[in-house]
């Protein structure tokens, strides 16, 4: 079986379902000019491998701005962590309705701050205070378990955004004449895991941009960057995983260049009781992993070193799972600037549902899904 369906025109928005298991990572297809030097760096943080590649320039350049890089993705590791004790977030979990408030780092108000406004507008699907229902299920760590609902409903009061300050003081002194202040309700612990990658990745793209890096390629396990065009000096191809093929077999591909793309789904951390997907979603109003249609959803949005765009596109891919198909095409709708490639199954059917302003820099890929009328033709980019 191929295609079962492929309807267009819909709002200006096509879905293309298909009878095969689909799940979403992101890979770049790309390889550098002959002669043109390439440096690359993996390395372990914020959970998650996270893949460095410069291209272009003097060999000392892109070593340094690689090194850089590296060091501020661990820096902000340091911030953002609800695991490490003595980060920021940490000590605001240890003590949340500490009167008078935390002082926070310049990061943590601007991360927290963006946090709070994702939360507003996805209406509570993506809440940065859902960490005392992840830190209970404990998804992606060996102490992964089913809580019992009374424990469940338990952290389910410690759930709401709304309880959470922030604020800057003004002080005397004139080297730091602003001091920026966080707390939380009482019993509420924040996780900022599924907006902090965004927010390296967006950081990480900006020293390769003010070091003069013309060509980059940032992935921090599914949040993607790329800074200017690839290494052969057009946009970047960036695919994404069919599930059951090995890494390298793509559904499809998007084209793009200064963009953000980052990719939410149920495989990327979950475990398996009788038969049921136990994933690393939740949704705060149940605390328990989402029950969403979707199996992965992709947001894409230009990320040229204005607005900072990839720690949104976290957060939305993270909110848009929630959601579900039928909400997160609504939301869609409402929101033009954000394109998406949401995959759902419904009645084991993949139903692939492209935003239309992606329409023109996505290629389906004919033969992942053999028999489909979809798209192959890649006309332009993002
Ligand atoms: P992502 O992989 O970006 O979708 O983020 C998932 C991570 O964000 C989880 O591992 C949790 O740390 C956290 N998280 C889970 N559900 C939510 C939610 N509904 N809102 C905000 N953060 C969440
Ligand atoms: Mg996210």
């Amino acid at each position: 079986m191929g295609f079962k369906e492929s309807e267009r025109g819909l709002n200006r928005k096509y879905i293309v379902a298909v009878c095969a298991t689909v799940a979403v990572a992101v890979f770049a297809l790309y390889a550098a000019k002959p002669g043109m030097r390439q440096v690359e760096r993996d390395i372990f943080a914020m959970g998650t491998l996270v893949h460095i590649s410069v291209s272009g320039g003097r060999q000392a350049d892109l070593n340094s701005a690689v090194s850089d890089v590296a060091v501020e993705i661990m820096r902000l590791e340091k911030l953002f962590s609800a695991r490490l004790t003595d980060s920021e977030i940490s000590q605001i979990n240890a003590n949340p309705a500490l009167v008078g408030g935390h002082t926070i780092s310049a990061e943590t108000y601007e991360l927290l701050s963006l946090a709070l406004r994702v939360a507003e507008e996805t209406d509570g699907a993506f809440d940065p205070t859902v960490g005392a229902a992840v830190a209970l299920w404990s998804i992606g760590t060996e102490n992964a378990r089913i809580p019992a609902d009374a424990e469940i409903e338990k952290t389910l009061q410690t759930i709401d955004w709304r309880k959470v300050r922030l604020w800057r003081e003004e002080t005397s002194d004139e080297q730091r004449p602003g001091i920026y202040k966080a707390s939380a309700g009482d019993g509420q612990m924040l996780d900022l895991g599924g907006i902090a990658k965004g927010f390296a990745a967006n950081r990480a793209a900006d020293i390769l941009r003010s070091r003069g890096i013309k060509s980059a390629l940032l992935d921090l396990g599914g949040d993607l960057v790329v800074v200017g065009q690839s290494p052969q000096g057009r946009s970047w191809r960036l695919g994404l995983q069919h599930p059951d093929e090995v890494r390298g077999n793509y559904f499809a591909v998007v084209t793009a260049a200064d963009a953000a793309l980052v990719t939410s789904g149920t495989y990327e951390r979950f475990f398996e009781r009788g038969g049921v997907r136990y994933h690393h979603i939740l949704d705060p109003a149940f605390g328990r992993p989402s029950r969403s249609d979707l199996k992965s959803v992709s947001v894409i949005m230009k990320n040229d070193g204005g607005e900072k765009n990839s720690a949104h596109c976290d957060a939305l891919s993270t909110a848009l799972f929630v959601m579900g198909m039928e909400k997160a095409r609504a939301f869609l709708d409402r929101h033009g600037e954000v394109q998406a490639v949401l995959v759902a199954e419904r009645d084991g059917e993949t139903i692939i549902h492209i935003t239309d302003g992606l329409s023109d820099a996505i290629s389906l890929n004919r033969e992942a899904f053999p028999g489909g009328d979809g798209d192959s033709a890649t006309r332009g980019q993002l």
